[in-house]
């Protein structure tokens, strides 16, 4: 094994929380070096967020031109066929810019770059392939998660897919079966079936995406059952038989469903295999880490997925630039997550910050109050033939601090970094409804449903 150099940080992984870590450290002064098995930018930009929202945005361009006649826009022959060898080459395009993106961010803060499987030897140095060895002060370890493998008989088949595999597919299933109604399973499962897939999703819970309001998570049923979605909530899926041409997936007490694929979106684990020689404290799987990102060794930070926290990219990203500014001046800085926010990339989409109407009656009773605004009263919404959905603001009622926001509708994903804005900074409710917003806009809706919190909404009958 070759010594290679002694670094004052190393990081193992390059995903969101793993590069972040690497430029953030590199900013602060340190010597960084960054260990990657794979490609730069981890699962969110190989094949996770990025790639998903390119398949997304082609089903939104489907769905504005399905509606186009009805604005008076006429397409004539108007045949809709995806090209998946061109729909698979043009992701791959987007993600190959902004992976490279990453690796020359990461040369341009003089971040030394080393390929391989890196793991951590009993003396704490950073082991790269059984080839190399690098020294650190410290290590941030970012190697975050993998599909959870879920052990019911008959899950391992090919024509079981993960994520991974389906966003490389050049021949779109006819029926597929979404195995786990979570968030990676609502979004892949609007995508195929916008790409002509017949879609079920079976979910062990009795809503999809069950951890947003209720409120939302129904109206989101409603409205993906009108694409043509099936969904079979409270059920249990206990075998999947091969059947040769089809799949059958068996669920206790009641008739299986039946497939040519299924998608294995249970969800997703920390993958702890860079953890090496060294004894950690881990919890369910998790490795554990304080407020600062620290795991149980003193100068070894475990950030994003790999905690299972919260497993999301914008948190990772949080994440690691803690963890390094931790590593590199001692733990001062914590990670506070009341203001990140969850999004589901349906169409149309999800969003929430804070609590849940559920969560927040268990904490503050009925002491709560409710605004809620709907875009089919939106003028700008109405225009664009996106008036579906509708923001809720739950408040406290002593002091108007904000609770809770939740959107489903237009925009979503980009209205709520307001609330989380809102939010962190506690803006009050009243404070909201001071603010002039612009018209006509999307944000109105919010601006309402805050209006509606005191009874004020003037758009509402
Ligand atoms: P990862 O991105 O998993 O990166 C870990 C990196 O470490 C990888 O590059 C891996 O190769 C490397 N590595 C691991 N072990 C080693 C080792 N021993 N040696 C060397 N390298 C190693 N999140 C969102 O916020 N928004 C979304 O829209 C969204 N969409 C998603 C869609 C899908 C289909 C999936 C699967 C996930 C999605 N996520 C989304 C989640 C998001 O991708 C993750 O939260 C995020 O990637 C976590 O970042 P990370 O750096 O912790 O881990």
């Amino acid at each position: 094994i070759r010594l290679e150099d002694n670094y004052n940080v190393a990081v193992i992984g390059g995903g969101p929380a793993g590069y972040v870590a690497a430029i953030r450290a590199a900013q602060l002064g340190a010597k960084v070096a960054i260990v990657e098995k794979g490609v730069f930018g981890g699962t969110c930009l190989n094949v996770g967020c990025i790639p998903s929202k390119a398949y997304l945005k082609n089903v939104e361009i489907v769905e504005h031109i399905k509606h186009a006649a009805s604005r008076g826009i006429i397409i004539e022959n108007p045949e809709i066929k995806f090209d998946m060898e061109k729909v698979v080459e043009f992701k791959n395009g987007v993600v190959k810019k902004l992976t490279t993106g990453v690796e020359a961010l990461l040369k341009s803060h003089g971040v030394d770059i080393y390929r391989g499987f890196g793991k951590i030897n009993k003396n704490k140095d950073v082991v790269i392939d059984d080839k190399q060895i690098i020294k650190a002060d410290k290590i941030i370890l970012a190697g975050g998660s993998k599909v959870f493998m879920i052990d019911i008989p008959g899950i391992k088949n090919d024509k079981v897919l993960t994520s991974d595999d389906l966003l490389g597919l050049k021949e779109v299933p006819e029926t597929m079966v979404v195995l786990g109604g979570g968030v990676i399973g609502a979004e892949m499962g609007l995508s195929f079936a916008g790409l002509g897939s017949k879609v079920i999703i079976v979910e062990m819970m009795d809503h999809i995406v069950s951890m947003f309001d209720d409120d939302i998570t129904d109206e989101l049923t409603r409205l993906i059952k009108k694409k043509g979605i099936e969904i079979v909530t409270s059920a249990k899926v206990t075998e999947v038989v091969d059947k040769g041409d089809k799949l059958e997936i068996k669920i206790e007490g009641r008739e299986s469903v039946f497939a040519d694929k299924a998608l294995l979106a249970i969800g997703r684990v920390p993958d702890l295999e860079s953890l090496g020689e060294v004894k950690f404290e881990t919890e369910r799987g998790r490795i554990k880490v304080d407020k600062y990102m620290e795991t149980s060794v003193k100068g070894i930070y475990a950030p994003g997925d790999i905690n299972g926290i919260k497993m999301l990219a914008h948190v990772a990203f949080r994440m690691g630039e803690v963890a390094a500014e931790n590593a590199v001046k001692g733990n001062h800085r914590s990670v506070k997550l009341l203001s990140a926010p969850s999004v589901v990339y349906t169409l149309p989409e999800v969003a929430m910050v804070g609590l849940t109407e559920a969560q927040a009656r268990e904490k503050y009773g009925d002491d709560i109050r409710i605004g809620r605004f709907n875009f089919s009263a939106n003028g700008r919404a109405l225009a664009s033939s996106e008036a579906e959905g509708f923001v809720k603001v739950i408040a406290d009622n002593r002091y108007g601090e904000v609770l809770g926001v939740h959107i489903i509708g237009p925009t979503a994903a980009e209205l709520i970094t307001q609330a989380s804005l809102i939010m962190e900074m506690e803006i009050t409710v009243d404070e909201v409804v001071n603010t002039i917003y612009g018209h006509p806009t999307y944000s109105e809706a919010i601006f309402e449903a805050f209006a509606d919190v005191l009874d004020e909404a003037v758009h509402i009958p």
